[in-house]
């Protein structure tokens, strides 16, 4: 049995390789700082990766780069060394066994679901409008807001059973705040401007019809920070955090596990991008048990991603199609040559399908064939393939892909970070570390403001107080 290592006083040790934890090594690592990433996974990327299946690439779900801050649309344009395309967005949704534009275009929309639904769709948005303008709603939870907003037509239409697909609870008990800051300013108002005039300038961000992608897959972002970290600092993949040892609410070091080592790691700051209910469970000692009592209340939603590889030139011209069907088990799906025509061999394509689901639900459990057997089957359904183009497929199963905003979950994620944030020496950041509903830009965004926080903290040491370059070291 080997002895614990000294270590380096001064590195950060980094807890998840997606892009927040990424992005924070990555400004470190810039700054001259010591870094060490680790990676449960044998790619870095996280949600934000690209899998790669002979001459096919896809992502876990089409991921579009948007941003309302030019720094960081500047930050991903400079990794990316100016090699993106700008993708126009193009998505329908199906429902009632039709197809409309998404989001919301009134005249296509309205006018499809016939004269008498549009009639009360729009009474229901009027009475609302002036309910709304006597007395503003007291909204818990979606239904609430959204009827509040849009009446309930609408809301019956457009809102419920996706919402619902996606995560996998009622209506009434999705907390309107996932809602709320999603579509704020979504008025049907400004969609019907945006159908009928070509809308720009301080546009929503749910509106916005163009948006930046790499030839490669949104992974090369992610491949691209990694690089920069490596050239002075180690990202280990396939190497999973185990246990962080604690004492008066400072981190002193982590235990790091994969197949073949043990690592004991020393640092001075730790940042962590994993799930916030996976982190406090490894705190060694434990937390108290009204903070472990309270992480238990905490659910991420799941996913499961089945992808076809087909025979076949193209089959949609689309961005993404939405799939808020009962009947349907999937929910959405994108083609990645639409994205990018790189993403496929020539003459050849793919469709990836997003099951939202948990751990628990029979579509998480159920075998790789029939994942495959069952899309194919949708698929057909939907008359965008025939079973005969389909030369190859991949499953792929992901946890944590959503923080779910139940109601009253906010009484539970306030006792957890109010308990998190005592540690002086513990940055949480990113999506699943956080617990917000954080695109790719947010993320990138909380990885560096972690880094310029450790930067400032750590101003006043001389620079030279630079780590040997292999700082962790094996226990067995
Ligand atoms: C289906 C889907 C579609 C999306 N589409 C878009 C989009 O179009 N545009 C957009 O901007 N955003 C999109 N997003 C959101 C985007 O994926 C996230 O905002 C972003 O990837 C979050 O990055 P992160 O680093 O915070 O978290 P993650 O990507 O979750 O990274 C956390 C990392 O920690 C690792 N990890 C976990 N436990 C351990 C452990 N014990 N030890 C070591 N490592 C560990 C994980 O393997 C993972 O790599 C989408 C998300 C999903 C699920």
């Amino acid at each position: 049995m080997n002895t614990i290592a000294e270590d380096s006083q001064h590195q950060t040790v980094i807890f998840g390789g997606g892009l927040a934890g990424l992005s924070a090594g990555f400004s470190l690592a810039r700054a001259g700082r010591p870094v060490a990433v680790f990676e449960g996974d044998s790619e870095v990327g996280g949600l934000s990766r690209t899998i790669r299946r002979g001459d096919f690439r896809f992502d876990l779900g089409g991921h579009r780069f948007l941003t309302s801050n030019e720094q960081t649309e500047q930050f991903v344009k400079d990794l990316l060394k100016g090699e993106f395309l700008t993708v126009p967005r193009k998505s329908k949704i199906y429902m009632n066994r039709k197809f409309f534009d998404y989001p919301l275009k009134p005249a296509n929309a309205l006018l499809g679901l016939g004269i008498p639904t549009t009639m009360r769709a729009m009474f229901d948005y009027g009475k609302e409008k002036i309910r709304r303008s006597v007395k503003k709603p007291a909204c818990i939870s979606l239904e609430d807001w959204v009827v509040a907003h849009f009446g309930r037509t609408l809301f019956n239409i457009y809102f419920k059973d996706y919402s619902e697909k996606v995560w996998g609870l009622q209506c009434g008990r999705i907390s309107e705040e996932w809602v709320s800051k999603r579509i704020e300013g979504l008025s049907l108002g400004v969609a019907m401007k945006n159908a009928f005039f070509k809308f720009s300038g301080q546009s929503v961000q749910t509106l916005i019809d163009k948006f930046i992608y790499p030839p490669l897959g949104i992974g090369q972002i992610s491949d691209r920070l990694k690089e920069g970290i490596e050239k002075d600092n180690k990202v280990l993949t396939d190497t999973r955090i185990a246990r962080i040892h604690h004492k008066d609410f400072i981190v002193n070091n982590v235990i790091a596990r994969n197949c073949e080592s043990v690592y004991d790691v020393h640092g001075s700051e730790f940042v962590s991008s994993i799930p916030v209910t996976a982190l406090l469970k490894m705190l060694t000692p434990h937390p108290p048990d009204d903070i472990t009592e309270a992480a238990s209340k905490l659910k991420y939603r799941d996913l499961v991603i089945v992808t076809l590889m087909l025979d076949k030139e193209r089959v949609t011209d689309l961005t993404w199609l939405y799939l808020p069907e009962k009947d349907m088990p999937l929910g959405r799906i994108h083609e990645p040559n639409n994205w990018s025509p790189h993403m496929s061999p020539q003459g050849k394509t793919s469709i990836v399908a997003e099951y939202f689901c948990f751990k628990e639900d029979g579509i998480w459990k159920a075998t790789d064939e029939e994942l495959a057997s069952i899309t194919v089957k949708q698929l057909e359904k939907l008359g965008l393939i025939n079973m005969n183009d389909v030369i190859d497929n991949c499953i792929l199963r992901v946890p944590n892909a959503y923080p779910v905003f139940e109601v009253g979950y906010n009484e539970y994620y306030s006792k957890v970070v109010d308990y998190l944030q005592r540690f002086k020496n513990l940055h949480l950041i990113g999506r699943s570390g956080m617990f917000r509903y954080y695109n790719m830009d947010r993320a990138i965004e909380t990885g560096l403001e972690a880094a310029e926080r450790i930067l400032r903290k750590n101003k006043a040491e001389p620079a030279d107080l630079r780590r040997p370059a292999e700082s962790y070291k094996f226990l067995q």
